[in-house]
């Protein structure tokens, strides 16, 4: 035998606990993960069910590959993965508890021996509401633990019997999975499973829920008439990976769909943050949706779509939007827009009011001095974002002025000055003479905390030029 064809000690250490099952078994809660996914594959190229069950009971990572796993073993022992995917999931009932973030039923290609932890959570591209806006979900939301479901559009489900028999519930069967997920992100849902997230989760139980949607708008159809058995829902957000426009294809589809879908709104009894990303089909149903909303919202996240005037109008109007905590309208292009709607709505929520977001709506200085009477009303503010919006020097002092009583706030982001500008590209110079100049007004006035001015994003780089302590210019014009 030659020394390459030796097995390593870790190796033979590995066979002679497996040889073991009780000795396996105990020492997983002691096992360093780094030995963790060399054993669990000893263990299951050898078909030992009791370890891989109770290894997968312990599982220590953040990504657990259900469907690959499906695909490298026969029925009877994916029911021992099965069992101890359950165990796994009861331990994620109890909040502090338990690694696993995503179940990932996709049926792509990949080294299922080489995940490690927290390697795997980038795989879907779809930039997602709560990844984007961390800061605002209630307490509630941060301490607990989500776990994504990720099925993909494009790869389905063949329906075999083994693996509808996976589903036990989804005929009747006793031992069904049972999922109890307060968090749920949907990225795309594959109809073909449509059925499964009906019969194995128990919705109930969902506190926070995400889809994202395509142009076929599938996800949030299917799903939709299921908003009245989620009783404990209090955050839900909608995002569509097609920002620009409803696509003319399906405008027959749409025409049907949008009544339908906004009424289901009105099932969601405990609905407290409403987060909406590119949803094209508000402008002109405002009304419809506000009609249906039930409570008093914390939260309206209203960003990357377009909306009519009267849109505008009726936020305003809204009852149960007057005791926001947290609004977003960022890339709701309002430049044609007469904002007093706006600054109703401001005067409205003046006393509960900690976010403020309005990035890239094209707000010009016209307006913006109809906002500033109410804006300097919102002394609970504890951050705003202004970015990419188009203010003089003059009319930013101005509402640097209106921000005195703002003693709560800890990050203020505003745009650079029209006159950092020449011939609309951003002038080095300029940028660096104007805004220490508007630093200096602020900290004549108060001590800001976190404080930046920045230029529209570069085509170029799509970076910023960034004036905070000091200047940090886009990569071009390094
Ligand atoms: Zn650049």
């Amino acid at each position: 035998m030659s020394i390459r064809t030796l097995p390593t000690l870790e190796k033979l250490a590995r066979k002679a606990l497996l040889r073991d099952e009780a000795l396996a078994i105990s020492a997983l809660e002691d096992l360093p993960k780094r030995f963790f996914l060399p054993l669990f594959q000893e263990a299951f190229s050898c078909r030992l069910r009791r370890i891989v069950r109770a290894m997968v009971a312990a599982w220590p990572f953040s990504y657990f590959p259900v469907a690959v796993l499906m695909d490298t073993c026969n029925w009877d022992f994916f029911r021992a993965v099965i069992e101890g995917l359950r165990a796994l999931l009861r331990q994620h009932d109890h909040p502090m508890r338990g690694n696993l973030r995503i179940l990932d039923f996709r049926r792509v290609h990949r080294d299922v021996w080489t995940i490690e932890a927290g390697t795997e959570d980038g795989d879907c591209s779809a930039e997602t509401v709560s990844e984007k806006q961390a800061v605002k979900p209630p307490p509630r939301y941060e301490q607990r633990h989500r776990v994504k479901v990720i099925t993909d559009l494009y790869s389905r489900f063949t329906q075999e019997e083994e693996e509808t028999d996976f589903l036990p519930g989804a005929h009747g069967r006793a031992d069904s999975l049972q999922i109890h997920c307060l968090n749920m992100e949907i990225v795309l849902l594959n109809l073909d499973n449509f059925w499964m997230f009906q019969e194995v989760l128990q919705l109930e139980k969902i506190e926070v829920l995400e889809i994202t949607i395509d142009q076929t708008w599938r996800a949030l159809t299917c799903l939709s008439p299921d908003f009245v058995q989620m009783r404990n829902l209090h955050t839900f957000s909608l995002v569509c990976i097609y920002k620009t426009r409803l696509c003319p294809v399906f405008k027959s589809h749409y025409k049907r769909l949008i009544p339908m879908c906004i009424s289901q709104f009105s099932s969601l009894n405990g609905l407290l943050n409403l987060y909406m990303d590119g949803i094209c089909f508000l402008r002109g149903h405002m009304r419809h949706l506000l009609r249906n909303l039930k409570n008093h919202l914390e939260t309206f996240s209203v960003t990357h779509c377009k909306l009519f005037r009267l849109d505008l109008c009726r936020l305003s109007e809204c009852q149960h939007l007057c005791q926001l905590k947290h609004l977003d309208m960022s890339g709701v292009l309002l430049s044609n827009f007469c904002l007093m709607p706006l600054r109703v709505l401001l005067q409205k929520v003046a006393d509960t009011l900690e976010t403020l977001e309005l990035e890239g709506c094209g707000i010009k200085d016209s307006q913006l001095s109809v906002l500033l009477p109410a804006l300097s009303q919102c002394s609970k503010l504890t951050k705003v974002n202004f970015y990419t919006n188009d203010f003089s020097m003059n009319v930013l002092s101005d509402l640097l002025h209106h921000t005195a009583n703002l003693s709560n706030m800890v990050m203020e982001q505003y745009p650079a000055p029209q006159e950092c500008y020449e011939l609309g590209l951003v002038s080095i110079e300029r940028f660096e003479q104007f805004c220490p100049v508007l630093m200096d007004t602020l900290r004549a006035i108060r001590q800001p905390k976190s404080i930046s001015f920045a230029t529209d994003v570069c085509s170029r780089c799509s970076k910023r030029c960034v004036y905070e302590q000091e200047t940090r210019l886009c990569s071009c014009l390094q």
